[in-house]
C-alpha cells in the first residue's frame, strides 16, 4: 500500500527560551484561568445538559478550572441511535478516507494543538511539560500514525489463491456499535482507544474519566478537525454505572475496549457475560488494567543504573502508569552502594506545580488516590517489617502530593509488595545473592499481575535465567532498562494475567480485535 511511513514524533525539549516552552506556558494560563464549559459530544453536536460538575487541577484543587455536563440515559441512547445510524456510511468508505482523517488529526497535534493538547494534560491531570509532551503530544500522534500502518499491514493479510478459486479477505469493521473507556493517566490512551475501533470502520462511544475532562475536550476537537463526521466517536461523561449499564443492554453493542482498574474491568466482563443472549454478535473485550510491576537487579548489576532504573522507573509521571516500577528485589552484596545512588537521585527530583518547569513530579490526581497512598505509608511507619527509606511525607493542603517514598521491607510478601498503590511509592526486598533462583519464583508468585517488569544484570546466565523463570510475569520485559516508557512502533505494549487480555496497545493485533473479516472465495 502507498501510505506515508509512520516516524515517532520527536520529543521537544522545553528549553528556557524555546518556542514551544513559550507556547505552553501561554497556553497554560490562558486555560488555567478560562472558565472552560465541556459539553457531551454526540452526533457532532455539543450537547449541554444542564447537570453539571466542575473541574479543578489535582495539584491546585480549590481553583475551578471549569464545569462539563453529565449525561442522562436518554443521551447514552442517542449516543448509541446516532452511532448506529453513522455507521451506515462509516463503515462503507475506502479506508484511505478514514487514515486520512487519522494522519489529519496527527500532523493537527504535532503542529497548532501541541500547546494546547499539553496544556490541557498538565492542568487536568497534573502532569509537568515533559510527561505532557511524551505522553499527549508524542505518544499520541505516534499512535495515530503507526495505526494507519498496522491497518494497511492488517488489510495487505491475504490468503492464497490459485487458477481456479480467488480467496480474499475483506477486514469489515465490527456489526453495532463500540465502547471505550479510558483512564486519566495518559491523554495518548484516552485518544487511541477511540481512534483504534473508529480507524477500521467503526463507530464509538466513548467515556473517558471524569478527572481527564479537559484534555478528552481538546482531542475531540482535533478529531472534529480533522474530519471525522458526526456521529463516529460520541463522547459523554457522567455516572459510569449508568453509562455502561445503558451501552451493554444494546443487543448492537460489539465491543469493550478498555484501560483502567483490575475491578472494574472484571466487572464489565461479567455484565457482558450476563447480557450475552442479548447480542447479536459475540462483543470483542480488549482491557489494559492493573500492574505490581518489578526490578530484579542481580548482583553483577552496575548499582548506578539500578538506582536509576528505581527512580525513574518507580516515579517518573508521580507512578502513575500501570507499567510504574513498585517493587525491586535487590542482591545484597550491590545494596549499600544501590542505596545511597537512590538518596542522591530522589533527593534532586523537585516537587510542585507543572507551571513550574523545573519541577520532576507533581501531584497525584485525586484526593482519593492521595489518602489512600498516605494510608499505606503510614501503616510503613507503624509496621515492624518495613522501614521508611526515602520520603514518607504528604501535605494535600494545596494540591495532592505525595513525597516519592522508597519503602524498605524484610517480608517479600509485605502488603505493598503485592498490592497496586498506583502512585510514586515503592517497596525494596534485600536477597541474599544466592538466593537469586528463589527470588525469581517470589517474583513471579508475589503478585496476580504481569504486566511490566525489569532484569538488571551483567552475568548473561542470570539474565537468561530470569528471563526463563519469569516468562509469564510480564507483557513487556525489560532487559537492563525500567520497566516503563514502551514507544509506539518499537515496543508493543500490554500484559497478561490480571493485567489485561494482552491486546497490545500499539500493534496490528489490537487493530485485528476491530475487525469482522469476510473471506470471499470466487471460483472460474
Ligand atoms: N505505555 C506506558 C509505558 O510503557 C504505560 C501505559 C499505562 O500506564 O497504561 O510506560
Amino acid at each position: 500500500f502507498n501510505i506515508p511511513i509512520a516516524v515517532n514524533e520527536p520529543v521537544k525539549s522545553y528549553a528556557p527560551g524555546t518556542p514551544e516552552r513559550n507556547a505552553v506556558l501561554e497556553a497554560y494560563k490562558a486555560m488555567f484561568n478560562s472558565k472552560i464549559d465541556v459539553p457531551l459530544y454526540i452526533n457532532g453536536k455539543n450537547i449541554t445538559t444542564g447537570n453539571t460538575r466542575t473541574m479543578s487541577p489535582p495539584h491546585d484543587h480549590q481553583h475551578v478550572v471549569g464545569t462539563y455536563h453529565l449525561a442522562d440515559q436518554k443521551h447514552i441512547d442517542d449516543a448509541i441511535v446516532t452511532a448506529l445510524e453513522a455507521r451506515k456510511t462509516w463503515s462503507q468508505i475506502p479506508w484511505e478516507q478514514r487514515a486520512g482523517i487519522f494522519l489529519k488529526a496527527a500532523e493537527l497535534i504535532a503542529g497548532p494543538y501541541r500547546a494546547k493538547i499539553n496544556a490541557a494534560t498538565m492542568i487536568a491531570q497534573s502532569k509537568t511539560i515533559h510527561q505532557a509532551e511524551i505522553d499527549a503530544a508524542c505518544e499520541l500522534i505516534d499512535f495515530l500514525r503507526f495505526n494507519v500502518q498496522f491497518m494497511a499491514d492488517i488489510y495487505m493479510e491475504q490468503p492464497e489463491s490459485t487458477s481456479d478459486a480467488w480467496n480474499r479477505v475483506e477486514y469489515r469493521p465490527l456489526e453495532g456499535f463500540t465502547y471505550a473507556v479510558t483512564p486519566f493517566n495518559f491523554t495518548a490512551i484516552a485518544g487511541n482507544l477511540p481512534a483504534c475501533m473508529a480507524l477500521m470502520g467503526n463507530v464509538v462511544v466513548w467515556k473517558p474519566s471524569d478527572s481527564q475532562v479537559y484534555s478528552a475536550k481538546v482531542i475531540m476537537d482535533v478529531f472534529e478537525e480533522a474530519g471525522v463526521p458526526p456521529g463516529v466517536i460520541n463522547v459523554v461523561f457522567g455516572d459510569p454505572v449508568m453509562i455502561t449499564n445503558t451501552v451493554m443492554a444494546s443487543p448492537d453493542f460489539s465491543g469493550l475496549h478498555f484501560t483502567g482498574s483490575t475491578f472494574v474491568f472484571k466487572e464489565l466482563w461479567k455484565q457482558i457475560g450476563n447480557n450475552i443472549h442479548n447480542y447479536k454478535t459475540y462483543p470483542r473485550i480488549v482491557g489494559e488494567t492493573g500492574g505490581k510491576d518489578f526490578i530484579v537487579a542481580h548482583k553483577s548489576a552496575n548499582p548506578k543504573q539500578v538506582a536509576t532504573v528505581i527512580s525513574r522507573g518507580a516515579f517518573e509521571f508521580q507512578g502513575q502508569k500501570c507499567s510504574a516500577a513498585s517493587r525491586a528485589y535487590i542482591a545484597k552484596s550491590i545494596w549499600n552502594e544501590v542505596k545511597d545512588f537512590l538518596a542522591e537521585d530522589v533527593k534532586s527530583f523537585k516537587m510542585g506545580s507543572p507551571e513550574d518547569m523545573s519541577n520532576f513530579i507533581t501531584a497525584v490526581i485525586h484526593e482519593g488516590s492521595f489518602d489512600k497512598l498516605a494510608n499505606y505509608i503510614d501503616q510503613a511507619k507503624s509496621d515492624t517489617d518495613v522501614e521508611v527509606l526515602i520520603g514518607g511525607n504528604y501535605d494535600k493542603s494545596k494540591g495532592y502530593f505525595i513525597e516519592p517514598t522508597v519503602l524498605v521491607t524484610t517480608n517479600p510478601k509485605y502488603t505493598t509488595m503485592c498490592t497496586e498503590l498506583f502512585g510514586p511509592v515503592i517497596t525494596i526486598y534485600v536477597y541474599e545473592d544466592d538466593a537469586y533462583p528463589e527470588t525469581l519464583k517470589l517474583v513471579d508468585n508475589t503478585s496476580e499481575y504481569a504486566l511490566t517488569g525489569a532484569i538488571l544484570a551483567k552475568d548473561r546466565y542470570a539474565i537468561t535465567e530470569a528471563t526463563e523463570a519469569l516468562q509469564n510475569s510480564a507483557g513487556n520485559f525489560y532487559i537492563n532498562d525500567k520497566p516503563t516508557g514502551a514507544v509506539v512502533g518499537q515496543q508493543p505494549f500490554g500484559g497478561a494475567r490480571a493485567s489485561g487480555t494482552n491486546d497490545k496497545a500499539g500493534s496490528a493485533q489490537n487493530l485485528l480485535r476491530w475487525v469482522s473479516p469476510r473471506l470471499i472465495k470466487e471460483t472460474f
